[in-house]
């Protein structure tokens, strides 16, 4: 197999996002995505694929704006890709306006008398924001596409594990399922929540990870035309209608902590579904028992609530990028823009090093 400058290990939204910036960046640039199961087949590929342009600190904002710039400029480019733009409104009780204009761009508060949703009712106390420019994605498709454009130029393997991973001398040396060995550069380490792999676990541990199950319960209920999103800013909880598939999905933060992806089975349990209905019968029981199947699986989370792209080897050859927290697809082209910064600075420390000795 012929030497790849850059090896981007895990072909989720984020792996895929990586190697257009790659190619973006340096259009000879050589580059191979290896997944251990096909592309987009991990978290992305039960992601409910909302962009809201929010972020609880400055540097999340800041994220938020690129990546939506970075969507627009995408669809634009690509209008047939599934991105689908649509209103918002944010619902939240107490005295949250601060909070709401703080970690929302451009929100406007309104008077809300209907929810798009007949059946949503807002609870006494709490008050409703617009938010503009927000939008949907099949996250699926959406790296099946970014996938399928970089090709050939960028090397695609899927189904191919990688077990081991060592820095040796000037490269990164992998091994992988086939039983073959991989030599790099560099590579960038995008595993969305398999951070307990043999192969990385010792070097990602240090950053403090940790994985969280992510519920999303299906209402089969079809939206109306004009439906748009609710995001019930106390329970940190949303409801998305999927126009396209004819049902309304509704998130709500689960709080099961340090799950193994290779051991959810992708099936909700009575708990979950007890939770779901939980959370949005304050907003309408009539929703709320009408939750009966949904999308389970999880994501990396950080310590710090914040997307973590980082070197992981005293001769930054290998970056870690990803720990989104629940929110991959959203900030994921800003994790990618660094990812490939940190990259590329490595390579110039190295050109301009071999200078320095010449
Ligand atoms: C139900 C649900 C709803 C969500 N809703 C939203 C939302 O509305 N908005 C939003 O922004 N985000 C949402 N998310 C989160 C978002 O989907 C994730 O943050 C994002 O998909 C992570 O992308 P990733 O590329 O890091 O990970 P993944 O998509 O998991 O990709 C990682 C890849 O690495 C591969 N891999 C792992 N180990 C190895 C190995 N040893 N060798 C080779 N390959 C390996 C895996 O096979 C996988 O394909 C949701 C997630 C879930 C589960």
């Amino acid at each position: 197999m012929t030497r790849p400058a850059t090896a981007v290990i895990g072909a989720g939204i984020i792996g895929c996002l990586i190697a257009r910036e790659l190619a973006d960046r340096d259009q000879d640039a050589s580059v191979i995505v290896l997944d251990r199961d096909a592309i987009g087949a991990g978290a992305s590929r039960r992601s409910a694929g909302l962009f809201l342009p929010r972020g609880a600190s400055a540097r999340v904002r800041r994220m938020s704006a690129y990546s939506q710039a970075y969507y627009a400029d995408l669809r634009a480019r690509r209008p047939d890709l599934p991105i689908h733009p649509v209103g918002a409104t944010v619902i939240a009780g107490g005295a949250p306006g601060q909070r709401i204009a703080r970690h929302y761009d451009d929100a406007e508060p309104t008077q809300v008398t209907s929810l798009s949703c007949h059946s949503l009712s807002l609870p006494e106390g709490t008050l409703a924001w617009r938010v503009p420019r927000c939008h949907h994605a099949d996250v699926y498709q959406v790296a099946q596409a970014l996938a399928a454009e970089l090709r050939p130029m960028t090397r695609f393997l899927e189904g191919v594990e990688v077990t081991r991973l060592a820095v040796t001398g000037a490269a990164v040396t992998m091994s992988l399922s086939t039983g073959e060995q991989l030599v790099a550069d560099s590579v960038v380490l995008a595993p969305g929540p398999w951070l307990a792999s043999p192969a990385w676990r010792d070097l990602v541990e240090p950053l403090g990870l940790r994985v969280k199950k992510i519920v999303a319960a299906h209402i089969e209920q079809r939206p109306g035309p004009g439906a748009q999103v609710v995001v019930f800013d106390d329970e940190d909880a949303f409801l998305l209608p999927l126009h396209r598939r004819g049902h309304w999905l509704f998130s709500y933060t689960c709080q099961e902590w340090d799950v193994d992806p290779d051991a959810l089975t992708g099936s909700l349990t009575a708990a979950d579904l007890a939770a779901a209905r939980d959370c949005l019968r304050r907003y309408s029981p009539d929703l709320a028992s009408a939750c009966l199947a949904g999308r389970v699986f999880c994501d990396a989370y950080s310590p710090e609530a914040e997307p973590v792209v980082r070197r992981l080897d005293a001769a930054g050859r290998i970056v870690f990028a990803g720990a989104a927290n629940g929110s991959g697809y959203r900030l994921g082209p800003a994790i990618s823009a660094a990812a490939v910064d940190l990259v590329r600075a490595r390579r110039e420390e190295i050109t301009l090093s071999k200078r320095s000795h010449t």
